[in-house]
């Protein structure tokens, strides 16, 4: 069976991203501004998310497309009740090969051994200064980095992999480049660099905000001399560099400067079971009205077939081409990243 479904495949279905929910306790400026995501914005109830149960069965029949990596994601995915269960049940699967969660943090004080246990692998820890004035800043909540420092001890000590997530945008957060840096080479954990993207419709993207890879590759080689390393494995979405004569790495997600549409092999499934095949996508496939009005796991995967082997999904690639403005996109909050 699952050579058959691979056999129709006209590219490798590697990796799913799975949003548990759509709520924050952060509001980056980026992602959730404060001035759209208030006190009465309406995020999804939890009778509209996918259950447990739904999010396993559906993993499973994405195993048979070649997936063997999950990444949990959201809003912030550790305000899901329970989500070590979940990560319990996913670890269970089989094919299922490396479970990994992106957060902002600061829940993993009472979280990375419990999730650790459930058999999580690998955390990704946002964060996007190391000062405390211009971190409080960029998260909206007048937040300051101890919280979030104490999650990424708190995530070594219970023996997960840990990569900080640092989105650099100009203007905002440049000046933050080298002390971060600075901070994580010496600790030994990754930090990777996101350019700034125009996901969604409020974060007032323009490519003025956008600090190229080149600049952030160019500003740490001066200080602290960097040498390339190859890819990991098809699809890897970071470029990766290690510091001379060190054994810590960064890495550089330049998804606007640098797309890499053509090898992209990730789908993705929001937290009220919406499919996408694309982080920019302004519609999903509805695979929870699937789910719940029985069609059988054949239909379904029938249905995903042809999906994927019909996407044909370039937004970044098209980025800079005259496109119409009329049409919303999907939120970073309702999808991850
Ligand atoms: N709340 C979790 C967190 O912040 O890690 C998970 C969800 S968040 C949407 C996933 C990732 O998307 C984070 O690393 C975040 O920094 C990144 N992100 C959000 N908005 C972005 C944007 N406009 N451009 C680039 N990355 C963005
Ligand atoms: Fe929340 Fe993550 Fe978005 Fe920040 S980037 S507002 S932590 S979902
Ligand atoms: Fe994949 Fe869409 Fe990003 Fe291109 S723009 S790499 S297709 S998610």
């Amino acid at each position: 069976m699952t050579g058959t479904i691979l056999d129709q495949l006209n590219r490798p279905m590697k990796d799913l991203r799975i949003s548990v929910i759509d709520q924050c306790n952060f509001r980056c400026t980026y992602c959730m501004p404060a001035e759209i995501f208030g006190e009465d914005y309406a995020f999804l109830p939890p009778d509209q998310l996918l259950s447990f149960d739904e999010i396993v069965e559906l993993t499973k029949s994405f195993v048979k497309f070649g997936v063997e990596k999950i990444r949990i994601t959201g809003g912030e995915p550790l305000m899901r009740k329970d989500l070590h269960l979940l990560i319990q049940r996913l670890h269970q699967v089989d094919g299922i090969k490396d479970i990994a969660v992106t957060t902002n943090g600061v829940f993993l004080v009472r979280q990375a051994k419990k999730l650790k246990e459930a058999g999580l692998n690998r955390v990704n820890i946002s964060l996007d200064a190391i000062e405390d004035e211009v971190f409080k800043e960029t998260n909206g909540r007048g937040i300051k980095t101890k919280p979030v420092l104490k999650g990424i001890e708190a995530a070594r000590e219970a023996g997960l992999d840990v990569k900080i997530n640092m989105v650099v945008k100009k203007g905002m957060n440049e000046s933050q480049i080298l002390p971060m840096a600075r901070y994580f080479k010496d600790t030994g954990d990754t930090l990777r660099f996101i350019e700034f993207m125009d996901v969604g419709n409020h974060n007032g993207w323009n490519m003025d905000a956008v600090v190229p890879k080149k600049e952030i590759i160019e500003m740490i080689h001066e200080e602290m001399p960097l040498e390339p390393v190859d890819a990991a494995y098809y699809g890897e979405v970071a470029d990766r560099y290690r510091y001379k004569g060190a054994t810590s790495e960064i890495g550089v997600i330049s998804s606007v400067t640098e797309a890499f549409c053509s090898s992209c092999t990730r789908i993705r499934l929001s937290a009220d079971g919406q499919l996408f095949t694309c982080l920019f996508a302004t519609e999903g496939y509805d695979l929870k009205e699937k789910l719940r009005s029985r069609a059988s796991i054949e239909e379904i995967e029938n249905w995903l077939i042809d999906l994927w082997t019909g996407r044909n999904d370039q937004y970044s690639v098209d980025r800079s081409k005259e496109k119409p403005k009329d049409k919303r996109k999907i939120e970073m909050s309702y999808i991850g990243g």
